[in-house]
């Protein structure tokens, strides 16, 4: 793989980009595989990375029904941080936080990591008690958080109104390392350092049927043919119930539908991440100006990759009482990704019924943060056939043997 660099950038300027090779390959399919990963959004791929990396497995393709990172990975509001509550969230969230500090060096491709500070708004008495117990949580995980006043809130982000007539603004959980990154480059980069470790990504192919003989899966069936495996992998958010299907057991899993909208590009006006969950809606200024909002997942379940006119409605109406400037923006455009739900607002990294079949998934409204550390613990899992430390607290039988994760207030948004 050449190197990207200034250098590389200089000497392609005086040749008009000609000598750019492909940044990743696009293999016809073999038969057999030593893993085969479902899903190249960011998690697939980073599990595909970390199973190169850390463990020397090459021979692996990822199986992607589209294009790559044009699930999830390529539509969210790039929101990172780990300021969760409970011990096992803050371990990967975390992990995967000091991952994205070191990525484009890691990867050799600028995946544009802007560690900003992320602030939660306390709009509540509730909020403010919740919030500080957060603060103190992570103090102990080793996760840098600190509650802040309402002054601090104003100094940070002046274009907040501190003195909303139905929530003012009581302080705030703020995560100074927490940020943003550029969601497709993350793919991108990841897709790349997988092609040349001589790894098959496999676009345009679906995965319709899995089969399976003695408890162990022997391959797939794909769009474009047969493929034998190893080892599997399902890593395919929203879609992980047909997938689970496929492979003959069930998920305590819900799909739901996730919208966003930006605003036309303004001048800068903010440069940190803000949630207002109370309200219900988070907001950031992308590096082209334009003002990235989210709000909560849709109230019904569905399949649904599109935005919808009452949903802008709604997140724009509770975030303009905090923010009165977006009252004179123009919308520029709206979408829609299918978020994968579980009860307790945990993910899923497991084995599964099938012995040589695991499957990560459940990352729901908050996925895009952990990809680092959920790549690095789901390639573990594979590798292995048992889940490391980081994993083990995430598997399928915490449901049946009541060991919850209860993140539904730090995962941040209604769901
Ligand atoms: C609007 C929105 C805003 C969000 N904001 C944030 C945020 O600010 N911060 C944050 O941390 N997270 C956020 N998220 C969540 C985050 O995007 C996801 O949790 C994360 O991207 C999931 O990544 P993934 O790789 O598991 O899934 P995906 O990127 O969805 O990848 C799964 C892939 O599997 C493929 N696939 C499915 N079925 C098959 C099949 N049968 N055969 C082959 N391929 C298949 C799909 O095409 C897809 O590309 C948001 C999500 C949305 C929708």
């Amino acid at each position: 793989m050449r190197r990207y660099s200034a250098f590389a950038i200089a000497r392609e300027a005086f040749r008009f980009h000609t000598g750019w090779e492909r940044a990743w390959a696009a293999p016809e399919p073999k038969s057999d595989y030593d893993v085969v990963i479902v899903g190249a959004g960011g998690h697939g791929l980073a599990t595909a990375y970390y199973l190169g990396k850390n463990f020397g497995i090459t021979n692996v393709a990822i199986i992607e029904k589209g294009w790559l990172g044009g699930g999830n990975t390529g539509r969210n509001t790039t929101i990172i941080r780990s300021n969760y509550l409970q011990d096992p969230s803050a371990a990967i969230y975390e992990k995967a936080r000091s991952l994205y500090e070191t990525m484009s060096q890691d990867l050799n491709y600028n995946v544009m990591f802007s560690p900003r500070g992320v602030m939660m708004l306390a709009q509540t008495e509730h909020e403010i008690r919740g919030y500080q117990r957060t603060a103190h949580a992570n103090a102990l995980q080793g996760v840098s958080t600190e509650f802040i006043s309402p002054a601090r809130v104003k100094e940070l982000c002046p274009i907040i109104e501190l003195s909303g007539p139905r929530y003012p603004v009581l302080g705030a959980l703020w995560q100074p390392r927490g940020g943003t990154a550029r969601h497709d480059a993350v793919a991108w980069g990841y897709a790349r350092a997988c092609s040349d470790m001589g790894m098959h990504i496999l676009q345009q192919t679906e995965v319709t049927a899995i089969h399976q003989s003695g408890g162990q899966v022997t391959g797939v069936t794909t769009s474009k043919g047969e493929i034998n495996c190893k080892k599997l992998a399902i890593v395919v958010a929203g879609n992980s119930g047909h997938l689970a299907d496929m492979a003959g057991f069930r998920l305590p899993m819900e799909s739901a539908a996730l919208q966003a909208l930006v605003s036309e590009p303004i001048k800068p006006c903010m440069d940190v991440v803000v949630m207002a969950n109370t309200v219900h809606g988070y907001m950031s200024q992308s590096d082209k100006g334009e003002l990235v909002i989210g709000g909560g997942a849709d109230g019904f379940n569905n399949y649904t990759q599109r935005g919808s006119f009452h949903h802008v409605e709604e997140t724009v109406r509770a975030l303009i009482e905090t923010f009165p400037i977006i009252s004179r923006l123009k919308m520029l455009r709206q979408w829609g990704g299918i978020v994968d739900m579980t009860g307790d607002r945990s993910p899923i990294i497991s084995k599964t019924p099938l012995g040589n079949c695991f499957i990560d998934g459940g990352w729901g409204t908050g996925g895009f943060k952990s990809i680092p550390g959920s790549g690095w613990a789901m390639a573990e899992l594979v590798a292995k056939g048992e889940p490391g430390a980081l994993a083990a607290p995430f598997g399928l039988d915490r449901f049946k043997d009541g060991r919850f994760i209860d993140e539904s207030v730090a995962a941040g948004v209604a769901h």
